[in-house]
């Protein structure tokens, strides 16, 4: 990365490049991660605008850590290829190199990736995903002073827990007028009970499972993040009134972890109960309810358990409520396994004039530092965010934003912001 002055960055050179003073996070067998003081972190730049992003969000992840320890700690950064860089420098657009040191690093961030349209190419992102088992896809939504379509934004404060196994996510589909359709149709005509009105022969079918392991796994994951940051209110959402044997599972599922002696007493599911101190209450919620509860009173909820079609809606409408998916930060975390990662996509229509929003790229970092445990350090971002905000500072789309409702902002490109970030620090 020649965009940024750090001794503390590894770039790609021929090969990546592990420096011999930094550790790696440990993997412990209870599967929680131990984080040493020098921890090499990888990072994928990433396609598009990914170049632009991932040195403003390094130049502010590695001055809050500076500025929160006082050099006792120190990220060490390794670049590893993955999509058009990649493709252009090895031939391959996720070579086994990035897949072994990721193994090994246990946490990592990366930019957008892009997957070729037409070549028959496979999501990076989905190998990713399925090579590390990231299930549950953690998405925090909560207001820094951005413009935004609704008022008072500061209400909207909440985690999404998205499955990111299971559902859809797993289907298996059979289009219309092939081979396979007709003969799932005339299985479930012959064998199972469906009725002709219901499967005419033109029918497509969607086939979407969904697992108690993988639900418990993942409701597990959210309840303990709820208990650990006190959190009163988690909302497990389906339309279980309607697919019973999946989105019904699922909620009973959820209902029964809270169960669970980890959870037992901690976890309340009586409606009518006021949680206490040190407790959560886990309520159900059809899902096209949340979705109108989250604009009328998105206060109502502070932390929601979803699956994963139904959690990419959730989080899409909630991003969208505090100025879209630029300004959200998000996290893939399985067990201890856990990948960084801006919300939105690679912007091919601004790449290269340095004036995309580091914003969501940046907070991923700082939500990577919270669960590294230094949360001192991602404090100091989001303090400085907020007042970078407040001072009407952005790039040219958060200015936009701002001019919209009639407020006068400055403009700057992606890596002066980072800068103005870092003076507010
Ligand atoms: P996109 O997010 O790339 O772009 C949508 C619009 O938002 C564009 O006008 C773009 O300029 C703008 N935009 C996005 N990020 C911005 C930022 N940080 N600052 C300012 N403006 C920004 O969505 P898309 O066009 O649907 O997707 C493009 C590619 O990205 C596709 O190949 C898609 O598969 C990929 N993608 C990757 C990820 C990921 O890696 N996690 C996520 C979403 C999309």
């Amino acid at each position: 990365m020649k965009v940024i002055e750090a001794d503390n960055v590894y770039p790609w050179e021929g090969k990546v490049r592990i420096p011999e003073e930094g550790e790696f996070v440990k993997l412990n067998e209870d599967k929680t991660i131990s984080v040493p003081d020098t921890p090499i972190v990888p990072y994928i730049e990433g396609d598009g605008i990914g170049a632009e992003i991932t040195p403003a969000m390094i130049l502010v992840v590695n001055k809050a850590v500076e500025v929160a320890y006082n050099g006792s700690k120190r990220i060490l950064w390794v670049e590893l290829l993955a999509g058009d860089k990649a493709e252009e420098k090895t031939g391959e657009r996720l070579p086994q190199e990035t897949l072994e040191v990721l193994k090994e690093s246990i946490i990592a961030i990366k930019g957008p990736l892009g997957t070729p349209v037409g070549k028959g190419a496979k999501s990076i992102n989905s190998i990713l995903r399925r090579s590390f088992d990231y299930y549950s896809a953690v998405r925090p939504v909560y207001w820094m002073g951005q413009p935004t379509p609704i008022p008072e934004p500061e209400r909207v404060d909440l985690v999404v827990f998205r499955e990111n196994t299971d559902d859809v996510y797993a289907g298996v589909e059979f289009f219309p007028g092939t081979e396979e359709a007709k003969r799932v149709r005339e299985f479930l005509l012959k064998e199972m009970g469906a009725k002709e009105e219901g499967f005419p022969e033109d029918v497509g079918i969607t086939v979407k499972p969904m697992s108690e392991f993988k639900t418990k796994r993942h409701v597990r994951k959210a309840l303990r993040y709820a208990l650990e940051n006190n959190k009163k209110t988690v909302a497990v959402i389906g339309k279980g009134n309607i697919m019973k044997a999946t989105e019904g599972a699922f909620i009973n599922w959820a209902f029964e972890v809270a169960e669970e002696p980890e959870f037992k007493g901690r976890v309340i599911t009586d409606p009518e109960a006021e949680p206490e101190e040190g407790q959560v209450k886990m309520v159900k919620v059809i899902t096209d309810q949340m979705l109108m509860q989250l604009v009328l009173r998105p206060e109502a909820y502070d932390v929601i358990i979803a699956q994963n079609l139904n959690g990419d809606y959730v989080s899409d409408l909630a991003a969208a409520l505090i100025g879209g998916p630029g300004f959200v930060p998000s996290g893939n975390i399985g067990d201890g396994y856990a990948l960084f990662e801006s919300t939105h996509g690679t912007a091919w229509d601004i790449a290269g004039k340095w004036i995309a929003n580091p914003l969501s790229l940046t907070l991923s970092g700082a939500m990577m530092l919270e669960y590294m445990g230094w949360k001192e350090a991602a404090e100091k971002i989001y303090s400085a965010v907020r007042r970078t905000l407040a001072d009407r500072v952005g790039t040219p789309d958060i200015v936009a934003g701002f001019q919209k409702i009639g407020i006068d902002a400055k403009a700057v490109s992606t890596l002066e912001y980072a800068r103005e970030i870092i003076k507010r620090m």
